[in-house]
């Protein structure tokens, strides 16, 4: 019998515990006669270095998938442990920062390869070309050679569907149930969007084009992940979910075919009362929907959306292209509200030159939305510039320093924090908005109710001044619990 060849494949370390989908794609694409994936993910691990050279003795790579900030930092550890303990074993990184900055992060001499885009295809023949002595020319990856550092030819989108299905025995996934508190599965059932966002890598990564599972597909495959792990909820990792009205139709009603247990006579009686769903919608695709698809949808358990909103100034809106108007988020809102499902809409403020009538005009649509509905969500994040992002090519032609190595990328994560495009008196006029408007329209409960009234009548009247209510629960916070 023929000895598998160890694959070691592994997630940086972040604060969320969303699946990690991408090394579960590249894992499942590797004919699994031939390798033996072991994907390990640094969340679940008490000390993460030990775990992955507990491995790397007799791997034939190391893969990492890793994004811009934070993580990079728990990747470089672990690539820098890895090579130390093998020089000779290849280590390639994937994901987004290894895609925007394909030859900058081979600067770094423990990483030896990088990915690019979509990349199934793409590691499946670098890892048979490694296993064969000579890898350094495939296309979609950069590589280090003996004479500098090799960009390889682009690899098109594919078809998702020429793709084999997720192994999900790779992951531990009770584990990730357990860390994120509930039996939630994430799925990916598209990739790419065709969408041009000027504060988005989307676009720079996957060239506008979008390809997805087919809904029968999705169907099958669901039903046997549903029936092995028994989730309750769906998570669609997808940029852009609804892409096509009649997928999401077709989508909705597999999972009525394969899940509904009737309620009642009829098919309309029909519910999928399995799992819930959660998914992105464009304000401009929700404008497409009408009533009778998100019905259906919200009877096959669609819960809530996420819908992008990101200004609510018209002008902004344009300069950003976003390709959306407000009337179309509030229109999306309604339809929301309508049919009782949740929304996060979220906002970006502090765009470089962003005036105050703009800033104003996001927060009116904050409390606008937020008021609408207990169940709707407006999270407000400050512009940061991404690398790969039109917004952010501007902004470095005006001046603005991007860091330059894998080390100075690593601090690059100002979430909570602003920009310098931002004053400090606008930050915290921000803050407190934020502040009033979280407690203001949330459902009113004890013993936070009193709070809430306090808060409500502040946003009502937009009067943010004095927040005591805010440096008492500030104060409070850092406290310890007492035992
Ligand atoms: S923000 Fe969303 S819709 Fe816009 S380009 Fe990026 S992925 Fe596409």
């Amino acid at each position: 019998m023929m000895t598998r060849r160890k694959v070691v494949l592994y997630n940086p370390q972040a604060v969320f515990y969303t699946m990690p989908l991408a090394l579960l794609a590249v894992g499942s694409a590797l004919d699994v006669e031939r390798y033996d994936v072991r994907l390990i993910d640094g969340r679940l691990e008490q000390d993460p270095v030990a775990a992955v050279l507990a491995e790397v003795d007799d791997a034939l790579c190391l893969g990492m998938t890793v994004l811009t900030g934070a993580p990079i930092r728990d990747a470089l550890r672990v690539a820098r442990a890895a090579k130390a303990r093998r020089p000779d074993l290849p280590v390639i990184w994937g994901g987004w920062h290894a895609s925007l900055f394909a030859e900058e992060t081979l600067l770094e001499p423990s990483i030896d390869g990088t990915v690019q885009g979509q990349g199934e295809e793409t590691f499946v023949e670098l890892v048979e070309a490694i296993a064969g002595g000579s890898w350094l020319s495939i296309a979609g990856t950069t590589t280090r050679t003996g004479n500098g550092i090799q960009r390889n030819p682009a690899r098109p989108l594919r078809d998702a569907n020429s793709f084999p299905a997720h192994n999900y025995a790779l992951l531990a996934v009770e584990r990730y149930y357990k860390l994120k508190g509930q039996r939630q599965l994430d799925y990916i059932s598209s990739t790419g969007c065709y969408f041009r966002c000027a504060f988005c890598a989307d676009p720079f990564v996957f060239k506008r084009r979008w390809t997805g599972l087919k809904p029968e597909r999705i169907g099958e495959e669901l039903q046997a992940l549903w029936q092995r792990y028994r989730f309750t909820d769906l998570s669609f990792q997808d940029e852009t979910f609804f892409t096509y009205r009649d997928r999401v139709v077709a989508i909705a009603e597999q999972f009525l075919a394969r899940f509904a247990t009737a309620a009642g006579s009829g098919r309309d009686q029909a519910a999928n009362h399995s799992f819930t769903w959660t998914a992105t919608l464009r304000a401009d695709q929700a404008a497409r929907l009408n009533d009778e698809v998100m019905a259906l949808a919200v009877r096959s358990g669609l819960r809530r959306v996420m819908i992008g909103v990101e200004s609510g100034s018209p002008e902004m809106l344009a300069w950003m292209k976003k390709d959306i108007t407000v009337d179309q988020v509030l229109a999306a809102a309604q339809m929301c509200a309508r049919h009782g499902i949740g929304a996060i809409f979220p906002f970006i403020v502090g765009f470089p030159g962003e005036s105050n009538e703009s800033v104003q005009a996001s927060l009116a649509l904050v409390k606008r939305l937020r008021s609408m509905s207990p169940q709707f969500e407006t999270p407000i994040f400050y512009f940061k510039p991404y690398p790969g992002s039109l917004i952010t090519e501007e902004v470095v032609r005006q001046g603005f320093r991007l860091p330059q190595t894998l080390d100075e990328w690593a601090d690059f994560d100002f979430v909570g924090s602003s920009g310098p495009w931002v004053s400090p008196e606008k930050h915290d006029q921000i803050e407190r908005f934020k502040f009033y408007n979280r407690f203001a329209w949330g459902p009113q409960t004890w013993p936070r109710r009193p709070l809430q009234m306090v808060a409500r009548w502040r946003c009502q009247r937009d009067f943010y001044r004095a927040p005591v209510e805010k440096l008492l629960v500030e104060r409070l916070k850092p406290l310890p619990r007492l035992s």
